[in-house]
């Protein structure tokens, strides 16, 4: 993809902070980071999200977190780790290259990655269900 940042930071043609690369993907970190460590998986090729995607590329994405978690929980000694992967832009995606967020987390760090929880009754649920799966 010609003028996707991602693509060009991936294949090396923008210079990141790399913390993690190998065949098909590198890790860099996030230039705007929700806390100290917040790292981006961007695979080598362009996928725009979750929809296009192929299964092995996603699944060896997850592989490449968990290695970089663990990195992160030998080394910055972070208290957790939020896994986050935003797509479209109603959900928060802005640079539309697939890229899954490892956001170590901290005690009292300040940052609110979670969601407002709303309260469905029975029938609703069941209504979903419904809908999702025939
Ligand atoms: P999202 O909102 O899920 O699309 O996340 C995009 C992320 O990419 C944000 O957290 C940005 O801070 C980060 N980002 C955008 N441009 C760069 C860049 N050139 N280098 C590193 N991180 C970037
Ligand atoms: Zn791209």
């Amino acid at each position: 993809m010609e003028n996707c940042i991602f693509c060009k930071i991936a294949n090396g043609e923008i210079p990141s902070n790399t913390i993690y690369e190998d065949e098909n993907f590198r890790v860099i970190l996030d230039n705007g980071p929700a806390t100290k460590g917040h790292a981006l998986v961007l695979p080598k090729e362009h996928y725009a999200d979750l929809f296009e995607i192929p299964e092995d590329v996603a699944a060896g994405a997850v592989k490449v977190a968990k290695k970089v978690a663990g990195m992160m929980k030998d080394t910055l000694l972070c208290d957790g780790l939020n896994l986050v992967q935003n797509n479209g832009q109603v959900a928060g995606q802005t640079v539309m290259h697939y890229h899954l967020h490892i956001i170590p987390r901290y005690k009292d760090d300040g940052q609110t990655i979670l969601w407002k929880p709303t309260r469905p009754s029975a029938d609703e649920l069941a209504e979903i269900r419904k809908t999702i799966c025939g």
